[in-house]
């Protein structure tokens, strides 16, 4: 029945689209005829001159059609006001939920969606609150486009989607016309398939809080208004248009305007996904290549903390490229691990060092590796390397155990050291230190202030003293911030030195190491610990690291 009703609507709305052609194709029938009726009256002279004409006649009318039809098209249809009509053609997408992967907690909100998109009428009868505007927030590469393909696949609707950024012209207006010709465009679908999904991609390009700046300011709020307007105006309870926006700023750059209710009301949040998520994409991206199968996706994930699907996505690509430029058809674990370092900090490249420059390379990254090992509580150690790739000549790469959103005062002071760890060592094996510190020092610097400046973590002072403007702040008491500062280095710098005058015999060994190797993987690293009876922070019952800060 309901295709029934469907079908007519379709039906309807085929002739009223072209009309123009079903009128125009009826009056040339009825003319044929008549001049067909009239042509057999005619006499037999006559009837050969017209037949005669006939081909220049013919010629003539399609060259004068061909020039109205050119004129007309480009005045009606200009540049202006027009929106790539492929993209606004709703289409039937086929993403299924099932196809979404890592981001499970923002899939189980969609599948909510998808139910009340279904109910719409059951919804409408209880008096329920239909949806109109769904805001989903989230990193890039996490799948929001993807999502909400999925939702207007499960929900069996159109799917319409357009970039924000297509709305943002120069001229003002034009982006409140392409505004107007979307939901013109979304309420037909939704009038002939029962409803319909409008995704809106980088929302904020027009949904930044309103300006009244001369230039951009302008058309953004024009644009701005047209989308409330129109999203105001869906109360008709037909209109079963669904509005998704997405964005990957924080919601509060937004205009509050456009998150009241009955806009965009309903928000997913899509964060990056767990270890667990990321198991799950790896294994779907890993079946789709030939693979080791004795990889441990596992660890894998674990490597790659704080990456996005897409990011995954893009590892395991670039893995199968270093794989075949091996000429191998088998992913092994090391591809993966090169194609993250690859990807992370760019292709290798090797440099020409002096020896004595290479050794110094080598005892600054074995002293960021021991003290990372030995003291960091919450960081896992995965490969050192001694290959030049993008600005840095060396490196140590270390994550998280899993991703944490906050650090407590070790968590910075292991920083600290370990930032201070690669300068010490240069100075306690070379006999001299160099400007290898061109990352570690700032970042050391930066979280001594921090931790005195506005996490109250001296001891002595407490209070974030950066939302006091500097000119009320004392001589005195910047003297003391920054003398605080100070000293959480130099004790960071004192402890460390310690440690690492006591594991010299393990800094030569790393040293010697990576001169060998150049690289040296988490496997291999654990093995030299291991074999130095060394225990990795965390593992050992007494923490090495001193709380008297
Ligand atoms: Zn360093």
């Amino acid at each position: 029945m309901i295709i029934n009703k469907f079908t007519s609507k379709k039906i309807k709305m085929f002739v009223r689209d072209h009309w123009v052609a079903v009128t125009s194709t009826l009056a040339v029938l009825i003319l044929t005829i008549l001049s067909i009726i009239g042509f057999m009256g005619l006499e037999s002279f006559y009837r050969k001159m017209q037949l005669a004409q006939l081909p220049i006649q013919i010629m003539m009318w399609i060259l004068a059609s061909a020039i109205s039809a050119i004129i007309y098209v480009s005045l009606m249809f200009g540049r202006f006001g027009q929106i790539d009509t492929k993209k606004v053609k709703g289409s039937k997408v086929n993403v299924l939920f099932s196809d979404v992967l890592g981001v499970d907690e923002a899939k189980e909100e969609a599948i909510e969606v998808v139910n009340l998109l279904k109910d719409h009428s059951a919804v409408q009868k209880v008096g329920g609150k239909i949806i109109k505007g769904l805001l989903m927030i989230g990193p890039p590469g996490c799948g929001k486009t993807y999502l909400a393909k999925a939702i207007a696949t499960e929900a069996g609707l159109p799917f319409l989607s357009l970039s924000a950024s297509e709305f943002t012209e120069i001229f003002v207006g034009v982006g409140a016309r392409r505004v107007r010709k979307l939901f013109k465009q979304a309420r037909r679908l939704a009038y002939a398939h029962g409803g319909a999904i409008v995704f809106i991609d980088e929302i904020d390009a027009i949904g930044r809080t309103r300006t009244f700046s001369f230039m951009s300011g302008q058309e953004g709020n024009t644009t701005l208004n047209q989308l409330l307007v129109e999203m105001d105006g869906l109360q008709d309870e037909k209109e079963n248009v669904v509005v998704i926006g997405a964005t990957n700023s924080p919601e509060d750059v937004l205009d509050p305007a456009i998150l009241r209710p009955g806009r965009f009301d309903r928000k997913i949040y899509i964060e990056k996904p767990n270890l667990k998520g990321r198991e799950d994409v790896l294994k779907f991206y890993l079946n789709k290549v030939n693979y080791d199968k004795s990889i441990d996706i596992g660890k894998v994930a674990r490597q790659a903390v704080y990456k996005s699907p897409a990011d995954l996505e893009n590892i395991v690509k670039e893995a199968s490229i270093i794989c075949l430029r091996n000429k191998r058809d088998v992913i092994t674990h090391k591809d993966l691990s090169e194609a993250m370092e690859r990807i992370d900090l760019g292709i290798k490249h090797r440099k020409h060092m002096t020896p004595e420059e290479k050794r110094r390379i080598a005892y600054h990254e074995a002293g960021h590796l021991i003290v990372l090992y030995l003291l960091h509580p919450t960081d896992d150690v995965f490969k050192a390397s001694i290959i030049a790739r993008g600005g840095t000549l060396g490196v140590v790469h270390h994550q998280q155990h899993e991703e944490m959103f906050t650090s407590n005062k070790d968590h910075l002071l292991a920083d600290i050291q370990t930032s201070l760890a690669g300068h010490l060592a240069e100075k306690l094996k070379c006999g001299t230190t160099s400007d290898g510190v061109g990352s570690d020092f700032p970042k050391a610097m930066h979280l001594a202030h921090l931790m005195v400046w506005c996490l109250g973590m001296d001891g002595k002072h407490v209070g974030d003293f950066t939302v006091i403007p500097e000119g009320q702040l004392s001589e005195q008491l910047k003297n003391e911030l920054n003398i605080e500062t100070q000293r959480i280095l130099q004790e960071c710098l004192a402890k460390t030195e310690t440690l690492l005058r006591d594991e010299s015999i393990l800094l030569d060994r790393f040293a010697n190491e990576l001169l060998k190797k150049e690289e040296l993987e988490f496997d291999e690293i654990d093995a030299i610990f291991k074999e130095y009876h060394k225990v990795k922070f965390g593992a050992s019952p007494t923490p090495p690291l001193e709380k008297s800060l």
